[in-house]
């Protein structure tokens, strides 16, 4: 569905003055695009994703549904549920006026280190294409614009604002191009965003190769290309290689520059005008151009029933069984249950950074399964998960006027009149980037109850001059920036203290911000320092309060002994997003903390132990054979404890399969450092990220591969054979659940080709479920796109030689079924 109308947008750029298509492109404010009357063109609204629509506030905004995480969602393989998920977001989007969402995130899971891999979906180019075509299809059927992103070979978050991927045209083609491609040419999205980084050399929002001739050219596509926000880095170099739209605005590289350039011949006008077409295209396409549309008023909110029930579901269905031994899962209503870790009574449900939205609520595990099996379940914390202290949790500090769960805050100007009051409000605010004061905030005053006796960690996050008083106590802190681009937006630097609280006290404390310093971008090669100075009177701003840790020995023995009682133990462990976070990489795949110490104490001691991994990314589980199962829960959003609790009682069945390889040790994998040397990050592992190097012998085998996911039944698979007169294979393949339970199997098929210097990959999967005993003819057919291969002197795609073996599989660590290619 688009919502088109009879305008012309080329005729319609004809009409515009130079000055005055210029200023259209860029940005009007941080998410929204600028309205021009003599053209009919309409705000355009735009939102980041990819779970969630956060709306125009990048914190402290309205509250929207948090969908499961990328890697969660793409665990189910199921593309019409990603389909699904792409019109519930376009309902999100539509409640709160947005027209474009930003998602879905597509970057490759090159090394399990990248920061922001929870935001996308997987380590296979043709998982993600499929679903990233899913998932804009079902966004665009209600017209909401998709962006996918980021264009390209962004896969990691070190110095991500200078690096330069170094990366050979084969491999950038047959795998970092491949979704994007695939999502073009089956979806049609109306938006891409080009990334920070530079590609060989060439910044990628100034790659004519990639975007003019590979995307605009051989794709042909349609729609428009903006930058990542504040990415641009020149004017004319930009615009000549196919950037669209610069974002945020209303600052920015372009304007009077670009305007200068076109009257000094360095750029042709022309080039203006096709961006501008693009532009109205799209906002033609999602009603904001000539008749403007309706936004509908009806939809679903984000607390309702069935928001619920979907939420649920989706997150459920991508949740994992990694072991099973002696079918100790599900678990039987009756057991009692010890259920440890401080990811259970705080499940992360998100990752870090602008994907991050504001949920009208979370379930944890902890609330989910009491739900489900009341008194039977004992809940006790685990060990400290973080480094950082993070912000209070609402509740555990309340507002002290109204005795809601939340904060007061209060933002002044230089001379001290309020510039906005917020009760009941989340413990940060975002400063200086969103909002649309008359003048510049100069301070944030925060007030806040803590809800508790004792030892307490009370500090500030953000960068400025802070003054805080609780009780009789004064605390005096000076932030700075910690450093790196935007740092103060998304890592803002903490300061804590311990204090004894009583009694209720209250926790008053504001800030003086640095006051902006007006240093202009500059034009020609970037200069971070002048983007960052830009940014001063930015930030994140808020309060920490938190229970004061305790020393994990301590916890680790009333873990012990709780699991001594139960029939069985369940132990939540993961990641937070200090790990899983836009703007930092990781540096270890092992879990932050004691948590491996945690589950093996109380292994050693529980008559059956189970634990649920909270994290969207692999981590290292060197107690994988001390315990009976291990559920794999991925980052479920706001309905998460009772997307676990219904997999762990098998209310709902567990049925997703890996989307990313899970490394066997540290370094154990084909692709593993991200940080750049001297500016470059060598993609030297060329097409053998993942599964693919670990079959060929590039790394040791994973502790479980791509596709590996058990389930709640068992499968045989019969009579596998291959046609192969079509455009690609068509593999057919008799599967019986031999299990006792009705279950979903995904068949995968996997193309071994003759030489080695072609990886093994995924060439086409599909679905089936089935009762007890049940049977299922499935065919897979497979993906043409995938039996090519990038032939760099021609400068064109060759067909990969004949021959080879197909491979039937649940992942190729369970290898069901070979079928011989012919040769010639
Ligand atoms: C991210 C984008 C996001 C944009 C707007 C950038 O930091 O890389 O993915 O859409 O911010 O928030």
């Amino acid at each position: 569905m688009t919502t088109q109308t009879a305008l012309d947008p080329a005729a319609l750029v004809g009409t515009l003055d130079l000055e005055t298509k210029v200023r259209l492109l860029t940005g009007a404010t941080a998410f929204t695009l600028a309205p021009e009357e003599s053209v009919g063109l309409g705000e355009v609204r735009l939102s980041d994703g990819p779970t969630g629509v956060r709306g125009l506030k990048f914190s402290g905004g309205r509250k929207v549904a948090l969908f499961p995480n990328a890697t969660l969602l793409a665990s189910a393989w199921d593309e019409e549920a990603t389909a699904e998920v792409g019109r519930l977001l376009a309902e999100e989007a539509l409640a709160q006026e947005i027209h474009v969402v930003l998602g879905p995130t597509i970057n490759l899971h090159r090394s399990v280190l990248g920061g922001r891999l929870f935001e996308a979906y997987s380590e296979d180019p043709l998982l993600t294409g499929k679903l990233a075509a899913a998932y804009v299809r079902g966004l665009q059927s209600l017209a909401v614009g998709a962006c996918l992103k980021h264009l390209v070979v962004n896969e990691s978050e070190t110095d991500r604002n200078t690096m330069n991927s170094v990366v050979d045209e084969r491999t950038l083609r047959e795998l970092y191009l491949l979704p994007f491609e695939i999502a073009t040419s089956e979806s049609d999205p109306w938006s891409m965003m080009a990334a920070y980084n530079d590609v060989n050399g060439v910044p990628a929002t100034e790659q004519d190769h990639v975007i003019n001739e590979v995307v605009k050219g051989e794709w042909e596509y349609s729609g428009l290309v903006m930058s990542d926000w504040f990415a641009t880095k020149s004017a004319a170099p930009a615009a000549d290689g196919g950037l669209d739209l610069v974002m945020p605005g209303p600052e920015g590289p372009w304007g009077e520059k670009l305007v200068a350039a076109v009257r000094a011949g360095e750029l042709d006008e022309s080039v203006v005008d096709e961006h501008l077409r693009r532009l109205l295209v799209l906002a033609d396409r999602v009603g904001a151009l000539g008749e403007l549309r309706e936004f509908p008023q009806d939809l679903p909110a984000p607390d309702s029933a069935v928001r619920r029930e979907q939420l649920t579901r989706l997150a459920a269905n991508g949740i994992t069984v990694l072991t099973n031994a002696d079918e100790t899962l599900p678990l039987t209503r009756g057991t009692s249950v010890a259920l440890v870790g401080r990811h259970a009574l705080e499940t992360i449900d998100m990752g870090g950074g602008s994907a991050q939205v504001n949920p009208p609520y979370q379930v944890s595990v902890a609330e989910g399964l009491t739900e489900l099996l009341g008194d039977a379940v004992q809940v006790v914390d685990g060990v400290d998960v973080r480094t950082r202290p993070v912000p209070a949790r609402p509740g555990f500090v309340v507002d002290p006027d109204t005795g809601r769960p939340g904060v007061h805050v209060t933002l002044l100007a230089a001379d001290g009149s309020v510039l906005e009051d917020r009760h009941d409000a989340p413990t940060t605010v975002m400063v200086g980037f969103d909002d649309d004061f008359t003048e510049p905030v100069a301070s944030v005053r925060f007030r806040a109850r803590i809800v508790a006796d004792g030892a307490v960690e009370v500090g500030v996050i953000g960068v400025g001059s802070w003054d805080v008083r609780i009780g009789e106590r004064r605390l005096a802190y000076e932030l700075k920036t910690p450093g790196g681009f935007a740092a103060e937006m998304l890592a803002p630097p903490v300061e804590t203290d311990t204090v004894e609280v009583s009694g209720n006290d209250i926790v008053d404390g504001a800030v003086m911000l640095r006051p902006p310093s007006g240093t202009e971008v500059v034009d020609g090669p970037v200069d971070v320092d002048a983007v960052a100075n830009a940014l001063d009177g930015v930030g994140l701003f808020g309060l920490v309060a938190r229970p004061a840790p305790r020393p994990a020995a301590e916890s680790i023995a009333a873990a012990v002994a709780a699991a001594e009682r139960a029939d069985v133990a369940v132990v939540v462990v993961g990641l937070t997003e200090e790990q899983e976070t836009e703007s930092v990489d990781k540096s270890t795949i092992v879990l932050p903390g004691e948590q491996d110490a945690l589950v093996s104490a109380v292994a050693a001691v529980a008559r059956r132990t189970v634990v649920v991994v909270n994290s969207a990314t692999p981590v290292l589980m060197p107690w994988i054979d001390e315990v009976d199962a291990v559920l794999w829960a991925g980052l479920p959003g706001q309905e998460g404890g009772h997307a676990v609790a219904a997999t762990l009682l098998g209310d709902i069945e567990p049925a997703g399969r890996l989307v990313t390889s899970f490394p066997a040790a540290e370094g154990a994998a084909p692709a593993w450092s991200v940080t750049p040397v001297d500016g470059d990050l060598e993609y030297t592992e060329g097409t053998f990220i993942g599964y693919r190097g670990h079959w060929a012998g590039h790394a040791p085998a994973p502790a479980f591969w791509l596709g590996h996911g058990l389930g709640y039944a068992t499968w045989s698979y019969a009579d596998a054979e291959v046609a192969v007169d079509g455009p690609a294979p068509v593999v057919s393949v008799t599967v019986t659940n031999t299990g006792t339970r009705d279950s979903r199997e995904v068949v995968q098929v996997y193309l071994e080709p003759t030489s080695a210097d072609e990886p093994v990959r995924l060439v086409g999967w599909a679905a089936v479920t089935a009762a007890p005993g049940e049977s299922a003819r499935v065919q897979v057919a497979t993906d043409a796109r995938l039996w090519r291969s990038w032939d760099t002197a021609a400068g064109g795609w060759s067909r990969l030689a004949d021959g080879g073996r197909l491979l039937v599989a649940r992942g190729l660590g369970d290898v069901r079924a070979e079928l011989d290619l012919p040769r010639g």
